[in-house]
């Protein structure tokens, strides 16, 4: 809102409400409790008027914003420090249960239960137009093995790649990328509270203590950089840390030993090849999307964007295709959000009859029922019937997780898992909330590797351990931080 773009701040709202309403047990509301420190460009008055603008852009979808007082934020978030603030507010935004890339990965899955086609670790190696057809070098990433795919029309989703891509294939376009890098810090839990704690960082930018189960996720960061391949550097974690520790009233402040686990990625941010936003302040930047279409050549790249538009940008590009004379079968068939109701009134019913909630921990965060749904959907009903069948099928069976054995046999069959890091970073988040060396020491990992892979089990083990101490060597030692929390 800040940067003017009130068009995209609409649109965004306006999707995330659209998530919402299709994914009510992946994509929840959440509250935004900010703190504003005293001497920040804008008053706490100010951005709370700014947050109704907010609320009212999503047609009020969410629950009403609020005024902080330093008094209030005290006695809501003892771990605050409020000795240089100036006031806060709190609004609603929405996020994601799971990771994002498990659900993008639930959108790919979702697709492939109705008929599409997708695979992953198939690496596209440039396209060439022969004849109104476009011929994609592919390889097939795990054999090395290359061959060609024929298509009508090329769709460029690269993300950061997609410049890189357009060049192997020959295509101009009227937009490129610029690259912003990211990083998160997943460490301890820093408060109960299920609510985001917001801040200004040090460089102006929205700054958050995400909750994460036992674990809080710090960031970002919004560095300028000239490539997409990037990792964290200690610059980057000092950054972190110093603006947590700067914000909050912790009996340690947090240190490098503290961190679990981290993330890192770039943002493509678009801007026209030529002209306009290239003089635009680099943070000021929009997070807008652009499609270029290439009519002749049948060929679009989508430049830019954010999660919360990926249906909007979806729809965008199907109703492009569908111009370029390509006609879609089952256009308005609406196949992506959660099951009907009546599934899942179904799933539920079978849940309470066989006392699902029996097996779920005590103290756990959520009930065993919600969480098989929540991640499986209409497949948690066979996971009932698995569990039915044999009750083994119900026990956690990588310790210090919340994964049972029938979870594991699930992701082996319908998951495309194809190395460790998959399961463990990509459709879970266990790399992200249990420290690496835990992992490798959790009893059932090894069994869980035999269900994933056969055979292959150990090669696909000390494959992951082995990438992650490369990866280690080329960074500071880190300590061993807490471990053994259960996580989802
Ligand atoms: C730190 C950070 C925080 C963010 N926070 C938010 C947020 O809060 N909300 C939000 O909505 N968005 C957020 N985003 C943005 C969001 O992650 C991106 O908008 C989103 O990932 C873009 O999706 P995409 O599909 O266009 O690109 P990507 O997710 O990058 O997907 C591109 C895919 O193309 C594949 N690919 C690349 N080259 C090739 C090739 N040659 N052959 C085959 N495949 C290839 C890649 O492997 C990748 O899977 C954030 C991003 C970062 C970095």
């Amino acid at each position: 809102m800040e940067s003017g773009d009130y068009g995209l701040v609409r649109k965004l709202c306006l999707s995330r409400n659209h998530l919402i309403d299709s994914y009510p047990s992946r994509v929840k509301e959440i509250r935004f409790f900010a703190t504003i420190d005293r001497g920040f460009r804008w008053s706490p008055l100010f951005l709370w008027a700014g947050t109704w603008v907010y609320w009212l852009f999503g047609n009020g979808f969410t629950r009403l914003p609020r005024l902080l007082l330093k008094r209030t934020i005290q006695r809501e978030e003892e771990v605050i420090d409020i000795r240089n603030a100036a006031g806060g507010f709190e609004y609603s935004d929405a996020y994601l249960c799971d990771n994002d890339s498990r659900f993008v990965f639930q959108f790919v899955r979702s697709a492939m239960d109705r008929g599409g086609i997708a695979a992953n670790y198939v690496e596209s190696l440039g396209s060439r137009r022969e004849d109104g057809v476009w011929r994609t070098r592919a390889r097939d990433l795990s054999t090395g093995h290359t061959f060609e795919i024929r298509a009508k029309v090329l769709i460029n989703a690269a993300g950061p790649f997609v410049d890189e891509l357009n060049q192997l294939s020959g295509e101009q376009t009227e937009h490129h990328h610029l690259f912003s890098k990211g990083i998160h810090l997943i460490v301890p839990q820093i408060t109960p509270n299920a609510r985001i704690l917001t801040f200004f960082a040090d460089d102006g930018r929205l700054f958050f203590a995400i909750p994460m189960g036992a674990r809080t996720c710090i960031g970002t960061t919004d560095t300028r950089v000239d490539s997409p391949f990037t990792e964290v550097i200690d610059e980057d974690r000092q950054f972190v840390l110093d603006n947590i520790n700067k914000r909050l009233r912790l009996p340690q402040p947090l240190t490098r030993a503290d961190i679990i686990a981290e993330r890192c990625g770039v943002r493509p941010l678009v801007v026209k090849t030529q002209g306009e936003n290239q003089s635009r302040d680099w943070l000021q930047l929009s997070r807008k999307h652009e499609i270029d279409i290439n009519r002749e050549r049948a060929h679009l790249s989508i430049f830019g964007g954010k999660l919360t538009d990926c249906v909007n940008v979806g729809n965008e590009v199907a109703d492009i295709v569908e111009s370029l004379g390509i006609a879609l079968p089952h256009r308005r068939y609406k196949w992506y959000g959660e099951p009907h109701r009546s599934v899942r009134e179904e799933y539920l019913h079978q849940a309470q009859l066989m006392h699902l909630d029996s097996y779920t921990f005590p103290g756990a965060m959520e009930s065993l029922t919600s969480r098989l749904w929540r991640r499986y959907g209409d497949k948690a009903l066979r996971l009932l019937e698995d569990i039915r069948e044999d009750p083994r099928q119900a026990e956690v069976l990588i310790q210090g997780t919340e994964y049972r054995r029938c979870e594991i046999g699930l992701a082996q069959r319908q998951e495309m898992i194809v190395k460790l890091e998959d399961f463990l970073r990509r459709r879970s988040k266990i790399a992200l909330v249990v420290h690496r060396d835990a992992i490798r020491r959790a009893p059932g990992l090894m069994e869980a590797c035999e269900m994933l892979f056969g055979a292959q089990a150990q090669e696909k083990f000390d494959e992951y351990f082995q990438e992650l101490s490369l990866m280690e060597k080329a960074e500071q030692p880190m300590q061993q931080a807490a471990t053994g929390a259960p996580c989802n």
